[in-house]
């Protein structure tokens, strides 16, 4: 039986709701949906959510603080969330270190590009390909996809789905130059081209939390990353 992705959008103006819901809807979605932050939460709490799209400013508790605890349970760690935010300079930290967000949308932003993200962010939950599977491992990094697991000098690292899935990607592919365009297209789903800063504030999340084993990633300049293997 198809099971349709059920999308819980949190946001507490009328207007800016019903038009995400709208458009989710006539994409073939089922929509959830809740007006402040403690709602949104306890609905995710209540299981059956795919992905959740979260608005920054809501009453209650505000999306920085639904991410984080969000994140924070191993029940709700790996759905994936898109915020929306009304200022640039939210951006980083919507995508920042302790909250790890997959992606934000600023406002106003086209209904279109919501669904895509949403589409793409959804593909990447099918099962992966056995093959992929298999550990890496560059001395002290360890990567282990079927535990989902990355480990330096034994020391488990804590990565959200979406850093694992970079780190993994640039690692099969070691050695060779990945571009943004590419990284967006394996790592989020997105078919399409999206203007983002995405790849390069996971990147540098990715960075921080690797410590010395980052020296592996590269920034290759004007063109994207590659993972050094030497
Ligand atoms: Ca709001």
């Amino acid at each position: 039986m198809f099971m349709t992705d059920r999308i819980l959008v949190v946001e507490d103006e009328p207007d800016a709701l019903e038009l995400i819901e709208f458009n989710l809807e006539a994409a073939g979605f089922r929509v959830f949906t809740a007006t402040d932050g403690p709602g949104g939460l306890q609905r995710v709490r209540d299981g059956g959510i795919s992905l959740v799209i979260l608005d920054v400013m809501l009453p209650g508790m505000d999306g920085f603080e639904v991410c984080k605890v969000l994140r924070r349970s191993p029940a709700t760690s790996q759905i994936p969330i898109i915020m929306l935010t009304a200022r640039a300079e939210e951006i980083d930290r919507v995508l920042g270190f302790e909250l790890g967000a997959d992606d934000y949308l600023t406002k106003p932003f086209s209904p279109r590009e919501l669904v895509l993200r949403v589409r793409g962010l959804l593909r990447r939950l099918h099962p992966p390909d056995p093959a992929e599977a298999q550990v890496l491992t560059f001395g002290d990094l360890v990567i282990d996809p079927s535990r989902h697991e990355v480990k330096i000098h034994g020391n488990r690292i804590e990565l959200t789905a979406t850093e694992f899935r970079l780190l993994q990607l640039l690692a099969q592919r070691r050695g060779r130059v990945q571009s943004r365009d590419a990284l967006l297209q394996e790592v989020w789903g997105y078919e399409k081209v999206i203007d983002t800063r995405t790849v390069d504030t996971h990147m540098r999340r990715l960075r921080e939390k690797l410590g010395n084993s980052a020296d592996r990633l590269e920034t290759v300049r004007g063109t994207g990353y590659r993972f050094r293997d030497e």
